[in-house]
């Protein structure tokens, strides 16, 4: 038997590490069992290379509860270590490597939000341990080593009677962490961070019922065995070619991935590369709906087989964070702060290639099943759009796939909707103007206006589409975008119709002044154009510019419109009947009613009509068909 003393500048280790990783000390399992698999891993390793002869035995790692000695043990039948390997490989490796993770530790500690704990290995134990042991035998020819420390820097090692090959620890739990005693509690750190692990897990055992054999009677009860409940599935599909892995496959993998995930992925895409760094992974497209912060962090980052973190923030771009699945890279270095993980060039590298890989099978989508792209377009539009308007290189992309479907139906491409629309839809300057609506129900008689003269209206209905319709116009020339309920519809329509007004200027001098007299409470400007005789009397629009700049507002742009009323124009189609009666009415009070019958049907179509207006509106109107 020897004693020693560790390293004196780790003195101070263990109180340290408590402090730090106080919120975190459920990672210790983690830790624990990475080791081993390491350990397994080697002696796989050194057999198939010859180095060592005869069977390995089973391989699994077991996890075993002692709750009454206050103990737990973590057994595997890996490499093992020698006398000489455990003074070098725990006594100072593992001391001089969690000493060195604490003074990294310390620094980004400072700054929020560190991600994953690795490096710190070994000497987690203690975080949960009072105690200590490690009894493993060598796969060489040397007696077994017994290793015990109470946390001090004082150990003791001794030789052990073990004669199965591999390492056992034990952890004598500390009063404090009395939790990873309980069954429930390891299963459930089990389940978080190993379930992928390559090396089965044994964590106690489960019954199981046999089929019944062939010909058995009826009513013959069916066996019932006691077999190792296997708590990981070792091979999971993104560690698998993508060649050998069916639909089916991809889906079942879902499922394990989200057990509580009813609703089927739309599609996947298999990351596998290994230079310049080394990445595997599934993503999962699932349909999403347009509220965009609830559906995210749903992506798993693994190191190895090892679960790190489901929040990849500064991984993958913001607007993948809506993807599900996995991503399983050994070089994203998860020892720093946030603000350093987006600055390095290896994670930039990583973040490139994942948006790439996602392009492109987009991109292929559309080529290979335009039709059934279309008919995903509603669940993944929210992904595309947030790429576009987040990422340029993204952007530059999805060009030519993101679809703009109009209200009734079909499907364009930003080209095919230029070539659709550029012989009828350009304002005064030549521009081309692209209509759309953000909501069919609200702006129905607008839409039903624009179709009527042969416009095609958008149905664009994202939260973010203001800001990356924005963003379009800038990209794009001589282009710009126009909501149907907005004031540029009655501009294009003068334009290329140039219908005239039935009612002369002499007469619009005298009509003007009377109607503004009667609307003045709603602080309206009023126009007088000639519209189609199909259009409402009155209709009002809101200027484009000024809706746009409060909708920015609401979504996060700040300023000062915040508490600007809304602001509309009533155009008085000066070609409709109503407008030639008013005129010709005679009386004062008559007009009035007239002028403000039409204002209330304008207010109407678009759902601005409320409370006492809405019932003189209905009172008038009895009147008025009596
Ligand atoms: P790391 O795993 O990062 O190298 P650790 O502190 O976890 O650091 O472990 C230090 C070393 O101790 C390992 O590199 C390995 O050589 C040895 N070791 C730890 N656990 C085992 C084990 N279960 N079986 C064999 N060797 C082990």
């Amino acid at each position: 038997m020897s004693t020693g003393k560790i390293n004196v500048a780790v003195e101070n280790i263990f109180p340290l590490i408590k402090k730090f990783l106080y919120s975190d000390h459920e990672i210790f399992l983690r830790e624990l069992i990475s080791n081993a698999t390491d350990a397994t891993t080697k002696i796989k390793h050194l057999s198939s290379l010859g180095e060592i002869k005869g069977d390995l035995g089973d391989l699994q790692i077991e996890v075993k509860v002692d709750k009454k000695g206050k103990k737990l043990h973590i057994i595997d039948r890996g490499i093992g270590m020698t006398h000489e390997e455990v003074q070098k490989y725990i006594n100072e490796v593992a001391f001089s490597g969690a000493e060195e993770f604490l003074d990294q530790y310390k620094d980004s500690a400072k700054d929020s939000g560190i991600i994953g704990h690795f490096g710190l290995g070994f000497y987690s134990a203690f975080m949960v341990a009072e105690k200590v042991e490690i009894i493993t035998k060598t796969h060489k020819d040397e007696p077994a080593a017994h290793w015990i420390c109470d946390g001090s820097p004082e150990y003791s090692l001794k030789k052990s009677k073990k004669d199965i090959r591999g390492t056992e620890i034990i952890l004598h739990i500390d009063k404090d962490s009395k939790e990873f005693l309980e069954d429930t509690r390891i299963g459930e750190l089990l389940k978080k961070y190993n379930k992928f692990m390559p090396i089965p897990i044994k964590f106690g055992t489960k019954e199981e019922t046999l089929p019944l054999p062939d010909g058995a009677e009826k009513d013959a009860e069916p066996e019932k065995i006691t077999v190792d409940n296997i708590i990981n599935n070792p091979d999971p599909a993104w560690t698998k070619k993508p060649a050998d892995l069916k639909d089916e496959n991809y889906k079942s993998f879902y499922r394990e991935l989200y057990p509580m995930q009813f609703e089927e992925p739309l599609f996947n895409i298999h990351l596998n590369v290994d230079y310049p760094f080394n990445l595997t992974g599934i993503l999962y497209f699932p349909k999403l709906n347009n509220d965009i912060n609830i559906q995210k962090d749903r992506i798993q980052l693994y190191q190895n087989q090892v679960f790190v973190t489901d929040n990849v923030e500064g991984i993958v771009p913001e607007f993948l964070t809506l993807l599900r699945g996995v991503i399983d890279s050994p070089d994203i270095p998860l020892n720093v702060s946030r603000s350093y993980l987006q600055a390095d060039g290896a994670v930039k590298k990583i973040s490139n290639y994942i948006t790439r890989k996602v392009a492109d099978k987009l991109k292929s989508l559309f080529k290979n099943d335009r039709k059934g792209f279309e008919e995903k377009w509603n669940d993944i539009k929210v992904v595309i759009e947030y790429g576009m308007l987040s990422e340029d290189k993204f952007y530059e992309k999805a060009d030519s796939f993101a679809l703009y479907p109009t209200t009734d139906g079909e499907f364009f491409t930003f080209d095919e909707l230029k070539e659709n629309t550029k012989d009828l839809q350009t304002d005064k300057d030549d521009k081309l103007v692209i209509l759309y609506s953000s909501d069919i129900d609200a702006q129905h008689s607008y839409i039903k206006q624009a179709n009527a003269k042969g416009y095609k209206v958008l149905l664009l209905d994202s939260p973010i589409i203001g800001h990356l319709i924005q963003k379009i116009e800038g990209n794009k020339e001589n282009i710009s975008f126009a909501r149907v309920d907005g004031d540029t519809l009655e501009n294009l329509i003068k334009k290329d119709e140039a219908i005239i007004s039935k009612i002369s200027d002499k007469e619009k001098e005298t009509l003007k002044p009377i109607i503004e007299e009667v609307v003045k409470e709603g602080g309206y400007t009023v126009q007088l154009e000639p519209l189609d005789s199909q259009s409402l009397p009155f209709v009002l629009t809101q200027p484009e510019f000024m809706r746009r700049m409060k909708e920015m507002q609401q979504t996060g742009g700040g300023g000062m419109m915040g508490n600007m009323p809304d602001m509309y124009n009533l155009v008085v189609n000066t070609n409709h009947e109503l407008v030639g009666q008013i005129l010709n009415t005679k009386t004062k009070k008559k007009k009035e009613r007239l002028i403000q019958q039409a204002l209330d049907l304008a207010k109407l179509s678009q759902n601005l009509l409320k409370g006492e207006a809405l019932t003189q509106f209905i009172q008038r109107s009895v009147e008025l068909i009596k």
